[in-house]
């Protein structure tokens, strides 16, 4: 087995990896084993896997066998649970069990800005890409967003380039198994209840997110949400920590006031943007961009070249993304918002709302916390999907809502109840997975029906 208290000693080409979990990081994590020269074996408990067994490669498909207990580390993928069977004996066994983000890190000395939160992780990510690139540097995105950080290292090892930094994207699911990853500079940006049909509790959730600065030591730096009390409690006494507010000028980098943000000093403030300046709208966004700031500042970059990102930076699609349509309403695709947090921070930046909820329910969520964000914005309310009902049950002393399975006719729903100049958001607070793939292929569903729907509201 492997002794991860000397990684620099283990000598890859007498190693036997087993990675669980043949997804995009699984794959990529294999390939960047054997590139080192190590015997891998992948194993997946469906029965398709995209890579060819090679002479240093074996395949299993169907499910994880009792060969993986022949392995001197286990590469577990973010999708896979280790509440499995084979994780349990692979612990009895003491083989040790470690991310594929944890893996990767060990084969890159670039420096490391790490992104972690329950929402708000895509956008901030891809603004600080901006602003590292902005500065001159090779900026390389991955993680959760969609490139695998094994796949990145495994990049920057064949091309030999220099001047890298690698910006992870960080999902609570790879943040488990973490050892020795250690980020030059992480960042929490906020904590609210998902993925709880995985964790046991809120607590473990936060642990997991906290993983992510597990390994500070100085000169790294942990930046985080002052006004989220989940992080202030747990993080209130930690060193090396740089935190960020809209609320507050006290102890951040970057001020807000009124429709303006603020870099330097308090006695001597510099206009770093103006609110219209940037396609980010809503109370959350500034967190967001001010979250990129603060780690963008903190790794040197200058606030040109921060405030230039931040008002070049193109909307992401299937969040608070507004849709034409020819109809007299504003329609606006926010599928990607799978939780409570997310849903309440759309609902806080419109007004006049037909609110579309609705999907699949990712674990014993407490609808009715929306409540108190409705008052005096939503007019009315559609549920959809399987769990339409137990929506409409928590919500239905709200007011006018209806519940209604099939996501097509709930959007046709909510423009026949919809007044004019009043906006249909589609925030379901719900995954997506009893009627589509992913939450991008509900917000083209829902992008596709708007805007072809001309005729209806007569
Ligand atoms: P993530 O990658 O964490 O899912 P995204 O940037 O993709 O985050 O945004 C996901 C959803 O959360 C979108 O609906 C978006 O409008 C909403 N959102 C973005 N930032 C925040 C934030 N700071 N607080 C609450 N909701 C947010």
């Amino acid at each position: 087995m492997i002794d991860i208290s000397n990684i620099n000693k283990i000598e890859w080409k007498n190693t036997k990896v087993s990675v669980l979990g043949a997804g995009k990081s699984g794959i990529a994590a294999t390939n960047l084993a054997l590139s080192v020269g190590a015997h891998v074996l992948i194993s997946e408990h469906g029965d398709l896997v995209k890579i060819t067994a090679t002479q240093n490669l074996d395949i299993e498909t169907g499910g994880h066998s009792d060969k993986i207990l022949d392995s001197d580390v286990i590469i577990i993928s973010p999708g896979v649970s280790d509440k499995i069977d084979i994780i349990q004996k692979c612990k009895e066994l003491q083989i040790p069990i470690i991310s594929e983000i944890e893996f990767s890190s060990w084969f890159t000395t670039s420096p490391i800005l790490a992104i972690t939160g329950s929402n708000g992780k895509t956008t901030t990510t891809s603004l600080l890409h901006e602003m590292v690139k902005n500065a001159g540097h090779n900026s390389m995105l991955g993680g959760n967003i969609g490139i695998p950080f094994s796949e990145n290292v495994f990049t920057e090892r064949e091309s030999g380039q220099k001047n890298t930094v690698h910006i992870l994207e960080l999902s609570s699911f790879q943040l488990e198994h973490i050892e020795l990853f250690s980020p030059q500079i992480s960042c929490i940006l906020n904590i609210s209840p998902d993925h709880m049909n995985r964790y046991d509790s809120m607590d473990d959730y936060l642990k997991a997110k906290l993983n992510i600065a597990k390994n500070l030591v100085t000169p790294a730096w942990l930046v985080y949400n002052a006004a989220d009390p989940a992080l202030e409690a747990s993080l209130r006494d930690r060193h090396r920590t740089q935190l960020f507010s809209r609320l507050t000028n006290q102890q951040v980098n970057y001020h807000v006031n009124g429709e303006k943000v603020y870099c330097g000093s308090i006695e001597n403030p510099q206009i770093l943007f103006y609110m219209d300046e940037t396609v980010l709208k809503g109370p959350h966004n500034i967190e967001n961009i001010i979250a990129a700031a603060t780690m963008a500042n903190l790794f040197g970059v200058n606030d040109l070249h921060v405030s230039d990102a931040i008002k070049k930076f193109s909307a992401l699609e299937h969040r608070m993304e507004p849709v034409v349509s020819p109809l007299p309403l504003n329609f606006i695709n926010d599928s990607k918002a799978t939780n409570i947090a997310s849903t309440m921070a759309a609902i806080n930046s419109f007004e006049n709302i037909t609110l579309i909820l609705g999907g699949q329910d990712k674990g014993e969520t407490d609808f009715s916390e929306l409540l108190e964000s409705m008052q005096g914005r939503v007019n009315h309310i559609i549920c959809y999907g399987h769990a339409a009902e137990s929506i409409h049950s928590h919500i239905s002393s709200y007011g006018d809502s209806f519940a209604i399975y099939n996501f097509s006719d709930a959007i046709l729903k909510a423009i026949e109840v919809s007044e004019d100049g009043s906006t249909i958001l589609l925030s379901p607070a719900c995954a997506s997975f009893d009627q589509f793939s992913n939450y991008e292929k509900r917000g083209d569903r829902f992008k596709e029906l708007v805007s072809s729907l001309g005729v209806i509201h007569e």
